[in-house]
């Protein structure tokens, strides 16, 4: 291991943990530091534990953890429904992370101690067609924290060198409130869906959920100069948060008629945008019927994998001429467009953050996101 740029130790050291020693020239933690982490064991089995201090090598990082969003995917991970928990898999999740360098491998350039960061998750291998095309979510040789190796429920989180030497690092401004910053993650997962259907100033989009993700949505729709935003929510408690966020109209499709209201708003024309942002099969079948002729739909949440078939009208999407497409996760590239969005002040999403939690709540944490009451649940170790 080489040796490590590392100021202020004492500072950053969690407490109940000694002091470095000093072993010949080379400066070395003891065993013995621990830090807090929630640590996945099984199905429904997150424990609250001391864990090791992650040991870095000289071209990793070490980030303290200051915020941590626990989003859907989080939530799948718990109940053992992610396909990269095999069972048996012992991992820490989490992989919406604001932080500040706290010690830097000696072999690491462009990285400051002190520097406050957001990780841009998805790691691709840097060098297969989508990794050179900007595409590394779809990377089929990903990495990313919380999913293939230990993530951010945890007081600190090593920084592998791929994500330094692949610009998964991204400087944020001390004046954004942390946990606001973590929200760059999910926003980029959403500015990627909305690039794929580019959404012209005037034009209607429906959005289909009303969770974070689908609020998200809602507001860069207006940024793009959306004329009529219409949400469909089945959950009244979301149905009525939306408006507050500049939805133009909310229907609860359980007992509204949709295709009617989309109708009468639209001159009978349909919606020019459609983002399916909740799993519900039923919108994704309709989309085609209520799309204009030229209407752009995104299938941008995924179905039940044990129920992921629908049927759909082809003729519709033939004789309308309509574009169907989905977009996954996101790239660095939508990360670092996020973190400017966020950071010019153009979106506000403060109002996203609903709780947080210290880490040592974490169970408690994941439950309430799990409720699906309020909206973004944040962890701050
Ligand atoms: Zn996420
Ligand atoms: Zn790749």
């Amino acid at each position: 291991m080489g040796s490590r740029r590392c100021v202020g130790w004492n500072k950053i050291l969690p407490r109940g943990t000694t002091s470095l020693l000093r072993r010949g020239d080379v400066r070395e933690k003891e065993v013995n530091q621990m830090m807090l982490a929630a640590v996945y064991h099984g199905p429904n089995d997150l424990r609250i534990e001391e864990i090791p201090l992650p040991e870095i090598s000289s071209d990793e990082a070490l980030l303290k953890v200051l915020s941590t969003g626990i989003c859907g995917t989080d939530l799948r991970i718990w109940h053992g429904a992610h396909r990269k928990y095999s069972p048996g898999t012992i991992r820490t999740p989490g992989h919406e992370v604001v932080g500040d360098i706290v010690e830097i491998g000696s072999d690491v350039k462009g990285l400051d101690i002190g520097q406050r960061i957001f990780m841009a998750p998805n790691m691709g291998c840097g060098h297969c067609r989508q990794c050179i095309s900007g595409n590394n979510n779809l990377c089929i040789d990903y990495e990313a924290p919380g999913i293939t190796f230990d993530g951010s429920f945890a007081e600190y989180m090593l920084i592998p060198a791929a994500a330094i030497i692949h610009g998964n690092i991204i400087p944020i401004s001390r004046e954004i409130d942390p946990s606001i910053a973590t929200l760059i993650e999910p926003f980029a997962c959403v500015l990627r869906g909305q690039e794929a259907v580019h959404i012209q100033p005037g034009e209607s989009v429906l959005v289909v959920g009303a969770g974070p993700i689908g609020i998200m949505h809602v507001l860069l729709a207006k940024l793009h100069g959306a004329g009529l935003v219409i949400v469909s929510e089945i959950n009244p408690g979301r149905a009525s948060q939306v408006k507050e966020f500049g939805a133009d109209l909310v229907v609860n499709p359980a007992n509204e008629d949709l295709t009617g209201i989309i109708s009468e708003r639209t001159d009978g024309l349909g919606v020019d945008v459609i983002l399916l942002a909740a799993p519900a099969q039923e919108a994704f079948k309709a989309a085609v019927e209520y799309a204009s002729i030229g209407g752009r739909i995104n299938f941008f949440a995924g179905l039940p994998k044990d129920d992921p078939t629908i049927e759909l009208n082809a003729n519709l999407i033939h004789y309308k001429e309509i574009f169907v497409t989905g977009t996954t996760a996101s790239s660095t590239q939508n990360c670092r467009q996020a973190a400017q969005i966020l950071s010019s002040g153009r979106i506000d999403l403060s109002n996203l953050i609903s709780a947080r939690f210290p880490l040592s709540d974490a169970i408690q944490a994941f439950s309430v996101a799990d409720s699906g009451e309020g909206l973004k649940v944040i962890l701050e170790p």
